[in-house]
């Protein structure tokens, strides 16, 4: 049972007569509850890899299916409700609504599923609470520190009960500890609801507690053992 699936990616930006080729042939599945980290140079396509599995941008060959759905086959409203109800997205940088206090940049999603205001905001507290901002709902971005910023922004990713979470160096903008503390949040999410985490990181010591860790290197994922990584 794949959360994500994908057979025979290709990806080749154009840029008037520039082309650049990232990858040709991924493949790549990613089961229900399971954890993987990409590694890779700078470079290697690992946030376009990120943005296909997301459907944030179109694969130039094969497929990605998302909790078994054909995302090439999806229009861009239903693409959109997919991306909002099966997939979280946390980023280096927390995107978080400079105008809206933590409460509402966290019940946006819900509301944008559809839910009613009282259960958005009732799941936004609760998620708050979780992630131990339950002191700072009423804070800006702009008040908040920046592990804060990127703990509302983890809480965000995950309001709407997500089967999957895609992290582009989820951490990479944070200190040590506070790294340590989002990762480890991160990692309760998958063993307390099951949420698959597919993250991008620079970082060993954190990928290395992941279920399987693959690299991206000249165009192709490879799986590292566990002395590898
Ligand atoms: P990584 O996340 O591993 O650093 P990226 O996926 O950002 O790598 O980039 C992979 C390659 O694709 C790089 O050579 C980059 O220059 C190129 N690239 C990324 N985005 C675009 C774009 N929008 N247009 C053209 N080339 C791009
Ligand atoms: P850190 O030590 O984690 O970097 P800061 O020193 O930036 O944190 O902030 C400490 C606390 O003060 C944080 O909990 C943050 O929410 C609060 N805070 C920071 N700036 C503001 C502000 N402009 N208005 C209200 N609260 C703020």
């Amino acid at each position: 049972d794949a959360v994500i699936h994908c057979e025979g990616l290709a990806k080749t930006y154009a840029e008037g007569p520039l082309r650049t080729h990232v990858f040709h042939d991924l493949h790549l599945e990613v089961a229900r509850g399971e954890t993987v980290a990409i590694l890779g140079a700078s470079g290697a396509g690992k946030s376009t890899l990120l943005h296909l599995l997301g459907g944030l941008d179109t694969p130039t060959g094969g497929e990605v299916y998302v909790a078994g759905q054909k995302m090439s086959a999806l229009s861009d409203a239903e693409r959109g409700r997919l991306r909002n109800t099966a997939l979280g997205f946390v980023y280096q940088f927390h995107h978080l609504l400079p105008e809206f206090t933590a409460l509402e940049n966290v019940m946006l999603p819900v509301l944008l599923g559809g839910k009613a205001l009282a259960d958005a905001e009732a799941g936004a507290r609760h998620l708050l609470e979780a992630v131990g901002l339950g002191h700072r709902l009423g804070h800006k971005p702009g008040e908040l520190s920046g592990g804060e910023r990127q703990r509302a922004a983890v809480a965000r990713a995950l309001v709407n009960r997500p089967a999957c979470v895609l992290g582009d160096e989820p951490t990479g903008n944070l200190d040590e500890k506070t790294a340590a503390t989002v990762f480890e949040l991160m990692l309760s999410l998958n063993r307390e609801q099951g949420t698959s985490l597919v993250l991008v990181t620079h970082d060993r010591s954190l990928a290395r507690r992941l279920d399987r860790v693959l690299e991206l290197h000249e165009g192709r994922l490879r799986e590292l053992s566990t002395e590898e990584v």
